[in-house]
């Protein structure tokens, strides 16, 4: 009776010792998912991006960047068309008058300052790739650490230039990371847009889990049919990327949020709201 009545203390004690100690592992690594307005345009010809498909159609675009308070720091999600361009009136025009021709209604810098958040505060960012309206306020955070594919680093830029300077602090990628170590924020390689895309897995607590899409898919029709810009580096890795994000839906349970989808970002909560 009285070794019994020790085990069940022993039990006991275990359980009460153990049960705060599970809550809190259980406790989820990301906590909040803020959308920000890094940009808004209008695209001159959106066959561009479905050729053969509504040629000569112009279409609104948006871009958005992505801030994660996660338990360890605050991680970025592409940084948008630069901040510069939100004093431009007339905003600035793309070479190719099919492109997009971008507006900045609200700085970066501002969303930032709006939430308190300095860019010395972020731990750690990725960009999708390195076009100019993922890669234009890289350097407001000239200290934090970078993820990027390989790939994508050691694409030649125009006039053979680096695609980031080269004292930026970079982890460079071949293949998925997890960027936490417990699941939560996970890179994905998504190539063909450009040699070395990739798109990102939020597991948010409430919410559920979330495929960033980058410009693996530009808008929702193009996902739905599968279609392939003209401009990407490699269709046959464009549908490849594409399966692979639909995978990763099914097997996550996984909402698909298209960054340039105006139709999409016009029914999301924007920052200061948030994602939990
Ligand atoms: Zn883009």
């Amino acid at each position: 009776m009285k070794r019994t009545g020790g085990l069940a203390a022993v039990l006991l004690a275990a359980a009460l010792s153990v049960n705060p100690g599970h809550a809190q592992s259980e406790k989820p690594g990301v906590e909040k998912l803020y959308i920000l307005n890094c940009g808004e345009g209008v695209a001159g010809d959106i066959s561009r991006w479905s050729p053969g498909v509504n040629e000569g159609k112009s279409m609104d675009f948006v871009d958005n960047c992505y801030l994660v308070k996660h338990a360890q720091g605050w991680f970025l999600w592409d940084t948008g068309v630069p901040d510069a361009v939100a004093a431009m009136p007339n905003g600035l025009a793309p070479a190719d008058p099919k492109a997009v021709l971008w507006h900045r209604p609200k700085t970066l810098a501002a969303q930032l300052d709006q939430l308190g958040v300095k860019p010395s505060d972020i731990k750690a960012m990725a960009v999708s790739h390195t076009h100019g309206d993922h890669t234009g306020n890289v350097e407001m955070f000239p200290a934090v650490m970078l993820y990027v594919q390989k790939a994508e680093y050691d694409w030649p830029g125009a006039n053979n230039s680096p695609r980031f300077k080269p004292e930026h602090p970079v982890t460079k990628l071949e293949g998925d990371r997890d960027v936490f170590g417990d699941g939560s924020v996970t890179i994905l390689s998504t190539p063909g847009h450009t040699p070395g895309h990739q798109s990102l897995l939020v597991k948010l607590p409430r919410t559920g889990a979330v495929v960033l899409s980058g410009d693996a898919v530009h808008f929702k029709s193009n996902w739905d049919n599968r279609g392939v810009p003209s401009n990407n580096s490699s269709k046959d890795q464009t549908l490849a990327s594409m399966q692979k994000l639909s995978e990763t839906l099914t097997k996550e349970k996984a909402q698909l949020w298209i960054n340039h989808d105006k139709a999409q970002r016009d029914g999301i909560k924007m920052s200061p709201d948030f994602y939990d």
